[in-house]
């Protein structure tokens, strides 16, 4: 199959759907796009190389929608409602299963979200996937990660280190289940992103671990610290059979997960289905306690996950 054909049969299928603010689509040499008047362009892009961003015997499914929802994770971490996507595909081969499952993963959340592929690139070679997602927020409105002050309640838009659990199970050989869901189909939080826009102070999305993310939030935020509370880490039945230890190592340094953290200043109640994990504080560094206040020690890292080996 060429490239034109392979184009044609599995990645067009937006070309003729009239998205919106969608000018020109896939088939020309580039898109022409228009985003809403009185509007920010948000833009992200991620690449995920296999065996290293997600394991190679990943099915072609998964693969599509992963790198579709780790992209469109960064939008909804800006609070930005996605409109468009490029797709730059490296294959070693033209194998028809094989992309017409991946373009099945990939439409079933792009259809989703709202999402429209407009273009893109299809080269040869080791199998690597980038993304680079568009979206808009009202002007200057976008989320970021540094408005957090001390006193704002540290939140998470679900429990953490679910995904971690499920790539320990895949790597064990369990392919299925709740867990390796959570590693293979991420849910980008957008609802919650654009809900996120009129209460957060600062949103950052999980993918590095729960530690690792808020410490990027709370070094733009100007170097501030955080007492977290160890029941705000749930044991949720996903986690049945590991100790307490080995659960709080997961939920702290665990990626993959792809939900927002977020802070919030107090005269603002939890969203619904968020986790309380604790506070800012204007003390640097990251601080765990126990029911009583008692100061805990963190649990180890140690812990090996798609999204922090080496290159990000
Ligand atoms: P060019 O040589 O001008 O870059 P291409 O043959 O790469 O043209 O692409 C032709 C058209 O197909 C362009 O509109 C491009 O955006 C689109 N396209 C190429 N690969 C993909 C892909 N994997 N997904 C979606 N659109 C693609
Ligand atoms: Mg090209």
């Amino acid at each position: 199959m060429d490239e034109f054909s392979l184009i044609q049969r599995y990645f067009s299928r937006h070309a003729r759907a009239g998205h919106e603010g969608v000018v020109l689509g896939v088939g020309d040499d580039a898109a022409v796009l228009r985003p809403s008047p009185g509007h920010d362009l948000v833009m992200a892009t991620d690449t995920l190389v296999s065996g290293r961003h997600f394991p190679a015997d990943m099915t072609a499914f998964d693969i599509g929608w992963r790198s579709l929802a780790v992209n469109l994770s960064d939008l909804a971490a800006m609070g930005a409602r996605p409109l468009w996507c490029l797709l730059s595909l490296t294959l070693p081969e033209a194998d028809e299963r094989w992309l017409a499952g991946f373009a099945d993963g990939f439409y079933a959340l792009a259809d989703e979200t709202g999402v429209a592929l407009v273009g893109g690139d299809t080269v040869r070679g080791s199998l690597s996937v980038t993304i680079q997602v568009v979206g808009q927020v009202p002007a200057n409105k976008a989320l970021r990660r540094s408005g957090a002050c001390p006193g704002d309640r540290i939140c998470m838009g679900g429990t953490p280190g679910e995904a971690a659990l499920g790539l320990r199970q895949w790597q064990q050989g369990v392919h299925q289940g709740d867990a390796v869901e959570r590693l293979c189909r991420p849910l980008p939080q957008l609802v919650l992103g654009e809900k996120l826009r009129s209460v957060a102070s600062a949103c950052i999305d999980v993918s590095d671990g729960v530690l690792a993310d808020l410490g990027h939030l709370l070094d733009a935020s100007g170097g501030l610290g955080a007492d977290l509370r160890v029941d705000g880490f749930p044991d949720t039945p996903l986690f049945a059979g590991l100790s307490r230890q080995e659960r709080l190592a997961l939920q702290c340094h665990g990626g993959d997960d792809y939900l927002l953290l977020f802070t919030l200043p107090p005269v603002f109640n939890r969203p619904q289905g968020c986790l309380e994990l604790g506070r800012v504080a204007a003390q640097p560094g990251i601080r765990l306690h126990d029911g009583n206040g008692e100061l805990l020690s963190l649990p180890g890292s140690g812990w090996n996950h798609f999204s922090s080996q080496g290159d990000g």
